[in-house]
């Protein structure tokens, strides 16, 4: 199994680069771990890092890859822990600073692009293409106070979307979105994710962590919800540990800012608010109040706004709404 300049044999766990070559600008090198099982099986990649300062999954996938031993797996293990180095090393939020682009909204990528569209591309060539399952984790950025969730995307196809289910249930956490809306056509599938799925390879995204934080809590329930998925595909031994009747979101309602000026949220992260419900406002620079927000439905709070800065037109904060029935 080789991925970049990974070339593990059976057995073997061994590190490396997918390097990007430079072209419109620089290159880099994105560091990759490659675990080849003792035994045949699944190959699964488990990515982080897209947007490089959402900590929590980073650190998680740091801890992941000392984890797994090649002797205790079946199947291969494709880790890519840091996607996105240079939103990681200039501590810039939700793009690449090389080219200003968000590193999950450009697959399948494009080989003459710029830096972020050549390393969308190879790793779609690299990883996604050699792949059986992909999971792709995320967080909270700087500016997000988020609560974890996972999201279940259904393509229409039911086998496809049993497994991809079944995974988001082992994985564990208890809040998972049902994602319908996404790109269909390979050429266009914009997301890591979503570049998975619609090559037919079942696959889910989670995120946990929130706010530049890296809590305990949060990174162990991403490294036990990537284990659990990887007992289910049978690349681990034991049982995975399925979430029972967890809430299950079927709609994802923005708020956004109507001025911008200090904001200050008046709920935390996994609050239930009712419609209409306050859920911060926003004072000009002399604490004058100058917009409300309001909750446009009922539900849970994702996430909200972690600092004050606000510009008109930005997210201030998530409201999922709650599914009646269990997303079958
Ligand atoms: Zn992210």
């Amino acid at each position: 199994m080789k991925v970049g300049t990974a070339t593990a044999q059976r057995g073997q766990k061994v590190t490396g680069v997918i390097q990007v070559p430079p072209g419109m600008d620089a290159g880099t090198d994105i560091p990759v771990a490659v675990v080849h099982g003792a035994r045949p099986g699944l190959v699964l990649a488990i990515v982080a890092g897209a947007h490089g300062t959402e900590y929590a999954s980073i650190i998680a996938l740091e801890k992941l890859i000392g984890l797994i031993e090649p002797s205790q797996l079946s199947g291969t293990l494709i880790v890519i822990p840091l996607v996105n180095l240079a939103s990681f090393e200039q501590t810039i939020v939700h793009v690449n600073p090389v080219d200003g682009k968000n590193m999950n909204r450009m697959y399948p990528g494009n080989p003459n692009g710029t830096q972020t569209e050549r390393a969308s591309y190879l790793i779609t060539k690299q990883v996604i293409e050699q792949s059986d399952h992909l999971i792709d984790l995320h967080g909270g950025d700087i500016d997000e106070s988020l609560r974890p969730y996972s999201y279940w995307t259904k393509t229409g196809n039911e086998k496809q979307d049993a497994v991809s289910r079944d995974m988001a249930l082992a994985f564990g956490l208890d809040h998972i979105i049902v994602s319908t809306d996404r790109p269909t056509d390979p050429s266009q599938s914009r997301y890591l994710e979503n570049t998975a799925t619609t090559r037919g390879k079942p696959s889910l995204t989670a995120e946990a962590g929130h706010t530049g934080t890296v809590e305990a809590d949060e990174v162990d329930a991403l490294i036990e919800g990537c284990l659990s998925v990887m007992r289910y595909l049978k690349m681990l031994p034991g049982r995975p540990a399925f979430i029972e009747n967890p809430v299950w979101i079927n709609q994802v309602l923005s708020v956004t800012g109507g001025e911008t000026g200090i904001f200050y949220p008046l709920v935390k992260r996994g609050a239930y608010v009712e419609k209409g419900m306050k859920i911060g406002y926003v004072t000009d620079y002399v604490g004058r109040t100058i917009f409300e927000a309001r909750a446009p439905g009922s539900g849970v709070v994702l996430y909200v706004r972690g600092v004050p800065s606000v510009t008109k037109g930005g997210t201030i904060a998530n409201i999922g709404v709650v599914a009646a029935q269990p997303a079958r």
